[in-house]
């Protein structure tokens, strides 16, 4: 599921009441698509004068939609979130980010609630997969024996993929020897210019190095299956 505001809202009044006693103000929820993260409590560490110390203020919660996650994980992310707000609101300082009082908290929580909250939840490889196969393209990018490389995007279906491989590597339609296909999938618009198909046709570029694929994942073609590589700074954590 991917949780709305008001569903977000619900669980927080619900939790606040079960495991901090209903003493957590009340917060701005905010949802999220950017990468990197399920779920973050962001806020303002000010100055109180000049002898006293910070305060943290401004506080609002995010909660990332970008992935289409089970109920108990989006929950656990809630609460997650809500052991970051309770030590920033209360003004404490933990030892790290998830130092020993958040790890106390945690425990008290996944105790009392039977919950399984964790300081890093590393996505499944359904997960990782569903996230990046929604929205995605599959992108070849080839390289010729007189050095120029061109792209074509093909349709994200695995025969496709090979398919279209095998064909371009045996077929001799190209003025130049194709030496090598790297093959990538990424949500970059930048690719949604060039057409989803299966004709063989490529699309020479003059500067191949500045093709925006740093953070795309790499396809592994094999004998009969595509494995994704998943690309380790594309990951989702807390
Ligand atoms: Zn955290």
């Amino acid at each position: 599921m991917k949780p709305t505001i008001e569903y977000i809202q619900t669980r927080f009044d619900e939790y606040n009441e079960r495991f901090f006693g209903g003493s957590l103000p009340p917060v701005p929820v905010k949802l999220s698509h950017a990468k990197g993260f399920l779920g973050k409590v962001t806020y303002t560490r000010r100055k109180q004068g000049l002898f006293r110390g910070y305060r943290n203020e401004d506080f609002v919660l995010r909660i990332n939609v970008r992935i289409d996650l089970p109920e108990p994980i989006i929950e656990d992310t809630i609460l997650h979130e809500m052991i970051h707000y309770y030590i920033a609101v209360n003004q404490w300082t933990d030892t790290s980010t998830h130092g020993q009082l958040f790890r106390r908290e945690m425990a008290r929580i996944n105790r009392e609630g039977h919950r399984h909250i964790t300081i890093s939840h590393r996505l499944s490889a359904s997960e990782q997969s569903q996230a990046v196969l929604t929205k995605g393209r599959v992108v070849a990018v080839v390289h010729f024996a007189d050095g120029k490389t061109g792209i074509k995007v093909v349709p994200k279906q695995i025969k496709h993929i090979l398919a279209w491989h095998r064909q371009a590597l045996t077929v001799a339609k190209f003025n130049s020897e194709i030496t090598h296909i790297s093959w990538y999938y990424t949500d970059d618009e930048y690719f949604s210019k060039y057409p989803s198909s299966m004709a063989l046709r490529i699309y020479l570029i003059d500067t191949p190095h500045s093709l925006p694929l740093a953070n795309a994942h790499r396809l592994i073609i094999g004998e009969s299956n595509v494995r994704l590589d998943i690309n380790p700074d594309n990951n989702l954590r807390w």
